[in-house]
């Protein structure tokens, strides 16, 4: 079992973990904010960590490891390769999460659903629609941050890496507004 410091560090070093002025997708403001996709930029970043998620499914004889487009592809190969099965990832089409390209679930098989980051879980829990639809059998759902602070309710085993408590205000609540320090920016929307 991976220790809590350990994955800080990974985070840290990978640049997952950001600090200032942020509006998140929900409007919402924050002083910190998590960018996962960083975690995939390198191998020994995704490796250790994955490694640490499908170590907790590695007694659930899963079949196919599976993940929404785009936060999770490498997530879904990553974990699979950990747990010698297949993965593949579900995506939009016409606002619908959809297996496409000749990805499909048989009835029956065993599968983990993986997201790099759980929030509210939103893409999660339509992905197990999905896959309840085509008769899979969900063993759980894994991510490496639940930034739901242990909320996350998906009717089935869900299991992380690491919890964090992430402390986010209404606009009219920001502390940070109210210091007048840092412009709030949404992340991803700045040039690097
Ligand atoms: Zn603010």
């Amino acid at each position: 079992m991976i220790s809590r410091q350990r994955v800080l560090e990974i985070l840290e070093q990978a640049g997952v973990l950001q600090q200032g002025h942020f509006i998140l997708t929900s409007g919402r403001h924050s002083d910190k904010y998590l960018q996962c996709a960083k975690i995939f930029r390198n191998t020994k970043y995704s490796e250790e960590l994955c490694g640490a998620l499908a170590e907790q499914f590695a007694d659930e004889n899963v079949e196919v490891v599976v993940g929404p487009a785009l936060g999770a592809i490498q997530m879904a190969y990553e974990v699979s390769r950990k747990l010698y099965c297949e993965n593949f990832f579900a995506e939009r089409e016409n606002g619908a999460m959809t297996l496409r390209r000749g990805f499909s679930i048989e009835p029956g098989q065993r599968v983990l659903v993986v997201e790099d980051v759980v929030t509210t879980g939103g893409s999660v829990k339509e992905v197990l629609e999905l896959i309840k639809n085509s008769g899979g059998d969900i063993v759980g759902v894994g991510s490496i941050v639940d930034r739901s602070g242990g909320k996350a309710d998906f009717g089935v085993p869900y299991k992380s890496v690491i919890s964090f408590e992430v402390a986010t205000y209404a606009p009219e609540d920001c502390p940070l507004c109210r210091a007048g320090k840092l412009p709030a920016v949404k992340p991803g929307s700045r040039k690097s």
